[in-house]
C-alpha cells in the first residue's frame, strides 16, 4: 500500500456533476494511478454530496480496474457484509479499504496529471530486507534495465500477488517485467536473453490455456499495458489494436461505428494471445478467424529488433504470426479490417438428454446444415444419473428477428429444451458480459488439463466414442465449436493456420492429465490436427497435430531466422530441425 496513490473525489462533485465526477475517475484510472476514495467532505466540508456507497457502485460502471474506496454504513453488519460481498463480486474485487491510504483530493483532470506524474518520477524505495528475502534464485534482480526498474515486480513486492497467477493457472514468478513500449521490450528480451537457464512467459491478458503466460521461478514479460484501441481509417475500417486490450475492450470502442472483429466467445481474452494463434468465434463462420481479419503487425523480436509485417513488408512473418506467433516474437500492434455487424441474434439454451450420443449426432446434422451467418457451440460435462445437460450458444448475424428464429429453430431439436434466451443485441453486449479483472488480478490455480481436436465431420461413429468418453466420467467440460463458412474461405497455405476444412474444432478438460490423453488418444482416428490454443499436451506429436508437414518445415525455416536460439519456448516450441 505504501507505494500506491490514489485520489479523493468530493461527492458533492457527483450530485451537481456525476459525469464530470466520473469522468475524473477514469482519468486517474488512465494515468495509472490505483484508487478513488470517494467522500462526503473531503474539499466542501459539508455533507451535500451523494450516498458514497451507491456512487461507488454506479462509478464501478463507468471504469474498468481502478480501486474504489467508499465507506459503508454499517448500522446492521450483515447487510454492510452483504454489500460488499456483491460489489466484489461484481465489480471483480475493486472495493479496497480506505484507512491509511494516501489521499490526494482533486478536482481537475489537471490536478490527476501533476499527481501521475509526481508519481511516475519519484523514486522507488528501496527493497526492504523481508521484500528482497523472498527473490528467486538465478535472476539477477540489480541487473534489471533501467527503463524497466519501475515497472518491475517481484515476489516481495505489493503488487506481485495481482501478477503471479493468470486465468487458468497458478504460479510464482521470479520476476514481471511490464514495459509500456517497443523500445521497453527489447530490454525486457535482452534481459530474457542473459536468464536462458530460467522459464519465459509472454503475457499479454493472462488467459492463455496453452501458453505460459506465468510460471515457477521464472520470468514473465507482461505487456498488458499496450492495451490501445484506435480507429485509423473510417473508410476502411482499419483498426489499431494493443495486444494487453481485451476483445471486450476492442468491441466496445468498435461498437460505435457498427464494426466488429470477429474474435473468440469471451470477452475478457487478450489480443495478443489470441491473434497470434487463430481465434474461433462467434463471428468466424462469416467474417472469419480473428487472424483472417489481420492486415498489418507490428513484433519485437527475439534479438530485440522490432519489425512490421503485412502482405507487403516481411510476408514470411506475417505468414507464420498467423497462427504461429507466439513462436516468432513478442507482437505489439495489430492492424486490423473490422467488419460492418449490426444487431445480433444472441442465444443460449440448455437441454436435457438421456441420449448424448443421439444428442451429438442431431447437433451434428443441424450445424453442417446452418447458413454461415449462424454460428452454434455445443457445450456439455460427464452424464449424471444418465441424464445430460446440453448448453447450446451461438449468434446469428442478422438483425431480422425472423431469421434468427428459423436458424435457430432446428437447434432446438438437440434435446429437450428446458431454458432458453434469444435477444437481438450487439456483439459488444456480448463480449461485454464477460468479468473485469480487477486489482487484484487472476486467480488460477494448479495447471489446466486440456486437449483439442479438429473433427472432419461429424459421424455416427464420433457420436458412439465421444459419448463412450462422456460417460467415463473423465471430462467435465466438453466443447464442439461450429467451423466451415468463411474459415474454410481460406487457403490451407495462405497463413500457419493450416486447419481451414474441419467441421468442428472440438475440445475437452478434465482434471486427471494421464486419464484425459489416453481416453482423448483413443478418439484420434476421426481427427485431423489440433488448435493450439486448447491443448496443454507436451508430447512433440502435439507440434505435427497443430501443423502439416508443409506449414511445419515452414515454419522451422522462419523460427531459424527470427529466433534461432529458442528464446520463444514456453508455448508449443517449434524446433529448428525434425526431430523425427
Ligand atoms: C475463458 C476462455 C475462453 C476462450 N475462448 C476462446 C475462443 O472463443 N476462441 C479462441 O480461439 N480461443 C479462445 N480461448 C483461448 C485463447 O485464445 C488463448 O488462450 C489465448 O492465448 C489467450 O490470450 P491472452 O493474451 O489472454 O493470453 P496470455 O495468457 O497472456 O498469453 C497466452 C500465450 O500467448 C502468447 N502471447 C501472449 N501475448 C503475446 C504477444 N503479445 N505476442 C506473441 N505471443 C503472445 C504467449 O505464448 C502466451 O503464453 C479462450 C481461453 C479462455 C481462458
Amino acid at each position: 500500500m505504501a507505494d500506491e496513490e490514489g485520489i479523493a473525489l468530493d461527492l458533492a462533485l457527483a450530485r451537481s456533476d456525476p459525469e464530470g465526477f466520473a469522468a475524473l475517475a477514469r482519468h486517474a484510472e488512465s494515468r495509472d494511478l490505483d484508487y478513488v476514495v470517494l467522500s462526503e467532505d473531503v474539499l466542501s466540508g459539508d455533507d451535500e454530496g451523494l450516498d458514497p456507497w451507491t456512487t461507488a457502485a454506479w462509478l464501478a460502471g463507468r471504469t474498468e480496474k481502478i480501486g474504489l474506496a467508499a465507506d459503508i454504513d454499517a448500522d446492521i453488519p450483515a447487510m454492510a457484509d452483504k454489500a460488499r460481498e456483491t460489489f466484489d463480486l461484481l465489480a471483480g474485487a475493486r472495493l479496497i479499504r480506505h484507512v491509511g491510504r494516501q489521499v490526494q483530493p482533486v478536482t481537475t483532470a489537471g490536478e490527476i496529471d501533476r499527481l501521475a506524474d509526481a508519481v511516475a518520477d519519484r523514486p522507488k524505495p528501496a527493497r526492504s530486507a523481508a521484500a528482497r528475502a523472498q527473490r528467486r534464485d538465478g535472476v539477477d534482480y540489480d541487473g534489471i534495465p533501467a527503463s524497466l526498474a519501475d515497472v518491475a515486480i517481484e515476489p516481495g513486492d505489493q503488487g506481485y500477488r495481482a501478477r503471479r497467477a493468470t486465468y487458468m493457472r497458478g504460479g510464482s514468478p521470479g520476476l514481471v517485467l511490464r514495459p509500456r513500449t517497443p523500445a521497453e521490450i527489447a530490454d525486457a528480451l535482452a534481459f530474457a536473453r542473459r536468464h536462458r537457464h530460467l522459464p519465459l512467459g509472454v503475457r499479454s491478458a493472462g488467459h492463455g490455456v496453452s501458453g505460459r503466460s506465468t510460471n515457477d521461478g521464472g520470468l514473465v514479460i507482461d505487456v498488458g499495458a499496450l492495451n490501445g484501441v484506435e480507429v485509423l481509417d473510417e473508410a476502411t475500417r482499419r483498426v489499431r489494436v494493443g495486444p494487453g486490450a481485451t476483445w471486450k475492450q476492442v468491441a466496445a470502442v468498435l461498437d460505435e461505428h457498427d464494426w466488429a472483429i470477429s474474435s473468440g466467445d469471451y470477452g475478457g481474452v487478450g489480443v495478443g494471445g489470441l491473434a497470434t494463434a487463430g481465434g474461433i468465434g462467434l463471428l468466424s463462420r462469416e467474417h472469419g478467424l480473428t487472424i483472417d481479419r489481420l492486415r498489418a503487425v507490428e513484433l519485437v523480436l527475439a534479438d530485440g529488433t522490432p519489425v512490421r509485417a503485412s502482405l507487403e513488408e516481411n510476408q514470411d512473418l506475417f505468414w507464420g504470426v498467423r497462427g504461429a506467433g507466439a513462436n516468432l516474437g513478442i507482437a505489439t500492434a495489430f492492424e486490423f479490417e473490422a467488419s460492418e455487424v449490426h444487431e445480433v441474434g444472441w442465444a443460449q439454451l440448455a437441454l436435457l438428454t438421456p441420449d448424448i450420443e443421439d444428442a451429438l449426432r442431431r447437433f451434428g446434422k443441424v450445424a453442417a446444415e446452418a447458413p454461415r451467418d449462424t454460428t452454434v457451440f455445443f457445450l456439455t460435462g460427464s452424464p449424471r444419473q444418465g441424464q445430460s445437460v446440453v448448453q447450446l450458444y451461438g449468434m446469428v448475424d442478422s438483425a431480422d428477428p425472423e431469421v434468427v428464429v428459423e436458424r435457430l429453430t432446428p437447434f432446438a431439436s438437440v434435446g429437450m429444451l428446458a431454458q432458453q434466451e434469444v435477444v437481438l443485441t450487439r456483439y459488444a453486449a456480448v463480449m461485454g458480459s464477460a468479468s473485469d479483472v480487477g486489482p487484484t488480478g487472476h486467480h488460477g490455480s494448479g495447471e489446466p488439463v486440456f486437449r483439442s481436436a479438429f473433427l472432419p465431420e461429424l459421424t455416427d461413429d464420433f457420436a458412439r466414442d465421444a459419448a463412450a468418453l462422456l460417460r467415463t466420467g473423465q471430462i467435465y467440460f466438453f466443447q464442439l465449436r461450429h467451423m466451415g463458412g468463411a474459415i474454410a474461405d481460406v487457403a490451407p497455405e495462405a497463413t500457419a493456420f493450416a486447419h481451414r476444412t474441419p467441421a468442428f474444432s472440438v475440445a475437452a478438460m478434465g482434471g486427471d492429465r494421464d486419464g484425459l490423453n489416453a481416453a482423448w488418444d483413443r478418439l484420434a482416428r476421426h481427427f485431423d490436427g489440433l488448435y493450439l490454443s486448447f491443448e496443454t499436451d507436451q508430447r512433440p506429436e502435439r507440434l505435427r497435430d497443430a501443423f502439416p508437414p508443409a506449414t511445419l518445415a515452414r515454419l522451422r525455416e522462419l523460427k531459424r531466422r527470427y529466433d534461432p536460439t529458442l528464446l520463444f519456448r514456453d508455448n508449443f516450441p517449434i524446433t529448428l530441425e525434425d526431430p523425427s
